[in-house]
């Protein structure tokens, strides 16, 4: 298990956002805006406050209290605009001006630069996994475990790049054979939420060993919970979908002895959220 869940920020989103985020620094960008009220804005919004650059995330109308809450407690300003991300980012892209950089949370070589780290580590800890398992939402994270695969000189390794089940965008453009999007968001893995993938992660599943999954929102659910249990660390659905098949019956994974899990973790998770979740799936 690659524990991302301890990251300050509690995902692995600051491996990619700390790195983009050092580069527009040394580049001389003075501001820096995300439209993610998830762990991508949290992410910015704690690399801001270490490298002394004021942040602002623009958040839809639907973030809850406490993701403000974290990301003000980072210092970062917070704009409540729009109904939906989509109309969040439109704005957040409207205040990008000079010396500003706006942060995206997953399709930019930069971030997935920073991501490909998590494979050096485990490569310097001497670990050559017979596969690695993640999660995917928009694909910035496989893409930066891809790459972080190649630079390694292990570009062969499979990868298993699971999704819930409506949140399954990745899935839907392997289906389609191209690069689609899917019609809305139906999971309780918000994290995963995006409608289209990066077009390089759906790249990395035509000419490398990448097989895409599918888990029930009920899998991750049980697999956060089993997994709180065993290791006591909350991780939010989007997480316990990459356990989900650790914990299930998943007959291919049989013949592989040393199986990696990225833990991304995610710091949208309470207990109390966990019961939320449950009362949801009923
Ligand atoms: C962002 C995020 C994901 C998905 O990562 P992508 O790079 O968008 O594929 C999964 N889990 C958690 C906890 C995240 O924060």
């Amino acid at each position: 298990m690659k524990m991302e869940a301890f990251q300050p920020s509690g995902s692995f989103k600051l491996r990619g956002i700390g790195h983009a985020c050092r580069i527009h620094q040394a580049n001389g960008i003075r501001r820096f805006i995300s439209s993610s009220g998830g762990n991508a804005g949290l992410a910015v919004a704690y690399a801001g406050r270490k490298l002394k650059i004021p942040v602002t995330v623009v958040v839809p109308e639907s973030t809850s209290a406490r993701a403000i809450e974290l990301i003000e407690q980072e210092d970062a300003g917070v704009i409540i605009r729009g109904e939906t991300w989509q109309e969040a980012h439109e704005y957040a892209q409207s205040l990008a001006v000079a010396d500003t950089a706006l942060i995206h949370p997953f399709d930019d070589p930069l971030l997935w630069e920073g991501h490909a780290t998590v494979m050096d580590e485990i490569v310097q800890q001497g670990v050559i996994p017979d596969m690695v398992i993640l999660s995917v939402g928009g694909g910035g994270l496989l893409c930066g475990v891809m790459l972080g695969l190649v630079r390694n000189g292990i570009p062969e390794i499979p990868v298993l790049a699971v999704e819930t089940r409506g949140a399954d965008s990745l899935a839907a453009s392997c289906r389609a054979g191209e690069h689609v999007e899917i019609d809305g968001i139906r999971s309780i893995a918000t994290s995963l939420g995006a409608k289209k993938v990066a077009r390089a992660a759906f790249e990395w599943t035509r000419s490398h060993n990448v097989m895409s999954h599918v888990v029930s929102d009920r899998e991750a659910l049980d697999a956060c919970r089993r997994f709180s249990r065993d290791h006591r660390i909350l991780v939010e659905p989007a997480c316990g979908a990459s356990l989900a098949p650790v914990y299930g019956s998943a007959d291919f994974l049989e013949s592989k002895g040393n199986i990696v899990v990225i833990l991304c973790g995610g710091a949208g998770v309470t207990l109390e959220k966990l019961d939320e979740w449950e009362e949801m799936l009923v």
